[in-house]
């Protein structure tokens, strides 16, 4: 085994947070890489304290490491601070575990979170001595596959990417690791071509170079189309149908440095069904699927043995939705209380909140609470198929403030397909009556109500796909008029920067062509763009000036119904024709029910993925 360390102590002295590269971690595995079969780098194209808290990621290093024959080791993007030194030492790019070149292993694996994170990618390869293009590659570099919520719109990294993973990986990437075990083992017959060939097989897999994409003469993209046998027309999704027989992250790592999530990470369930329409998780996930509360209280005794936490996160989309959360949390706490391990629910829904569960968890310390309208005015709210009202809000806030809390952070969107400016300012009328409620339960002043503006950014594969997202100067608009209304000092306001949520935009409904605008970005200087400090809006457009394309054709343009759309052949598993019904729907502010407690909606995942509701409550 070649065991190097590359940085020396001189350089790690230079930098912050050395501990983001030094490894050697409580739980991180370490094996002798020339015993496996199968070197797999697992990379998060973030920060050391960001990919370290990515709880997938968590659970594939298990599920590999489990593998006699692989290796599975971590690496994440270094700050700028140690790609400085390490391009002027000359050290590439290394993983954590045995401090060995990235371009060693078989495949580097990239979790794709959020469309910021690309040109991280490309410069991760870059430092790690690998060419950026796929097409770059010889059979002596790794293969590079992506994962994640983005890899179900893959078209605009297509051209660094070798191939896709869509959807939940625990099955598939042993699958993948066989793939490529048995390749080597039988000394890499036909090469790359061969073994991607393999994988195109497998259900979830897509292989980019595969395929060719097909443009009308206005330049838009109007098909895709599969070059070779093994290529299928459409790529479904994987779907695990029992999270219980499934591997969960019950040894994982536990950071020397503070990381954004740093306690347990305990995942109650998959999928929500509620079917917010501006919502991409609710739709890649479906539907949902709910561990048994055995099977979690069994988790928590192995992950508090195995880490040392004393704070267990409760980390679902929406977890306040688990049917057995109060039986849940009363045994949690029961449990684990003499330990001095604490429960936390990080996401709450207005309508299933309840402030005994708050209270349960929250006995000792009353920190804030999160609630999230989403939209200022109730048409809004029915456009999006919230489904919460404001005397939904009006009774949570209320029941909080009689029980002590006064601290209330409230989360809203603007920029939603039908808004006005009267939605708008409902913003503002919404969080005055929070704050007057508080005054009127409590009778003093006092309450901090902090009001987030995030910019709405319609996704591939929801019902918004075809809205045309408002541009940076409406954003803008509207985010001063919403200023220009909040007079209580009581209420705080802060909001995104119109400009990274319109790249966002381009990027979430872009197509292949938009891999020659991020080549060009990160060449000019582009990465951490998910960074305020290092987003350069600038170098952005300067790159798509430079490659010919418009960024508003991408993100304001509203798109037919009839249109073909760059993703149509990455599935997941939701039929076109059930999100054109919810568009249509919006257009109604019409309400669709969550087909978990009410009526199916036909959306075609159960039936298509052969898959169903799981939920323990009604079991
Ligand atoms: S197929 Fe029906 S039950 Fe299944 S997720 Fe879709 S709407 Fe819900």
């Amino acid at each position: 085994m070649r065991s190097l360390d590359p940085v020396s102590p001189a350089i790690l002295s230079r930098v912050m947070k050395p501990a983001r590269y030094t490894g050697h971690e409580w739980n991180s595995v370490v094996k002798n890489s020339s015993a496996v079969t199968v070197n797999f780098a697992l990379a998060m194209p973030d920060v050391y304290e960001v990919g370290m808290s990515n709880l997938g990621l968590k659970i594939l290093y298990q599920i590999l490491n489990d593998r006699p024959d692989t290796f599975a080791e971590r690496v994440y993007a270094p700050w700028v601070d140690m790609e400085a030194e390490m391009r002027n030492a000359g050290i590439l790019l290394y993983t954590l575990e045995t401090k060995r070149p990235v371009a060693e292993c078989d495949i580097i694996g990239f979790s794709l979170q959020y469309e910021l994170s690309y040109s991280n990618v490309l410069n991760m390869l870059d430092l790690a001595g690998i060419p950026v293009l796929a097409a770059k590659r010889g059979e002596e570099h790794p293969l590079v596959v992506c994962g994640g919520p983005c890899a179900f719109n893959a078209e605009p990294m297509a051209d660094f990417v070798d191939f896709f993973i869509l959807g939940e990986a625990e099955e598939v990437i042993s699958e993948v690791a066989a793939a490529i075990a048995d390749w080597k083992q039988a000394g890499k017959p036909g090469g790359k071509p061969a073994v991607l060939k393999q994988l195109a097989k497998l259900q979830g897999i897509y292989v980019p170079g595969f395929y060719e994409v097909e443009y009308h003469d206005d330049g838009q993209a109007a098909g895709i189309r599969p070059l070779m046998p093994e290529a299928k027309p459409v790529i479904s999704k994987r779907v695990i149908k029992d999270l219980d027989a499934v591997t969960f992250a019950t040894k994982p790592i536990v950071p020397f440095i503070e990381i954004v999530h740093d306690r347990i990470m305990l995942e109650l369930f998959r999928g929500c069904t509620r079917g917010c329409r501006f919502c991409q998780a609710g739709i890649l996930y479906r539907p949902v699927r709910e561990r048994k509360m055995e099977t979690l209280i069994n988790y928590v005794q192995e992950l508090v043995d195995n880490t040392g936490y004393n704070e267990i996160s409760l980390v679902s989309l929406s977890s306040a939705d688990y049917s057995c959360l109060s039986p849940l949390i009363k045994q949690l706490i029961a449990r684990f209380k003499q330990q001095g391990v604490s429960v936390s629910l990080p996401s709450l829904r207005i309508d299933s909140f309840s402030i005994d569960l708050a209270k349960q968890v929250q006995q000792v310390r009353k920190s804030g609470l999160t609630f999230a309208p989403e939209a200022g005015t109730q048409r809004l709210r029915d456009v999006i198929n919230k489904g919460v009202t404001e005397d939904d809000l009006t009774e949570a806030v209320s029941a909080a403030f009689k029980s002590g809390w006064s601290t209330i952070k409230l989360y809203f969107m603007i920029g939603l397909p039908t808004e006005t400016d009267e939605d708008v300012a409902g913003i503002a009328v919404l969080a005055q009556r929070v704050s007057d409620l508080y005054k009127q339960i409590t009778g003093r002043k006092g309450a901090k109500i902090t009001v987030s503006v995030s910019s709405f950014v319609p996704k591939p594969h929801t019902a918004f796909q075809w809205f045309g997202q408002n541009s940076i100067e409406e954003i803008e608009r509207k985010q001063k008029l919403l200023r220009s209304l909040i007079k209580d000092r009581s209420i705080s306001l802060s909001w995104h920067d119109a400009r990274t949520s319109f790249l966002e935009g381009v990027f979430a409904r872009g197509d292949r062509r938009l891999g020659k605008v991020l080549l060009r970005a990160w060449q000019n200087g582009a990465k951490f763009d998910g960074w305020s400090e290092h987003f350069n809006y600038d170098v952005w457009m300067d790159a798509f000036a430079a490659e010919g394309l418009d960024p508003a054709v991408y993100a304001s343009r509203n798109r037919e119904l009839s249109e073909f759309l760059p993703w149509e052949h990455l599935s997941a598993g939701v039929d076109k024709s059930f999100l054109a019904r919810e568009w249509q729907a919006a257009q109604n502010a019409a309400f669709t029910p969550d087909c978990r407690r009410e009526q199916c909606g036909v959306c075609g995942v159960c039936q298509g993925l052969d898959v169903k509701i799981i939920d323990r409550g009604q079991a």
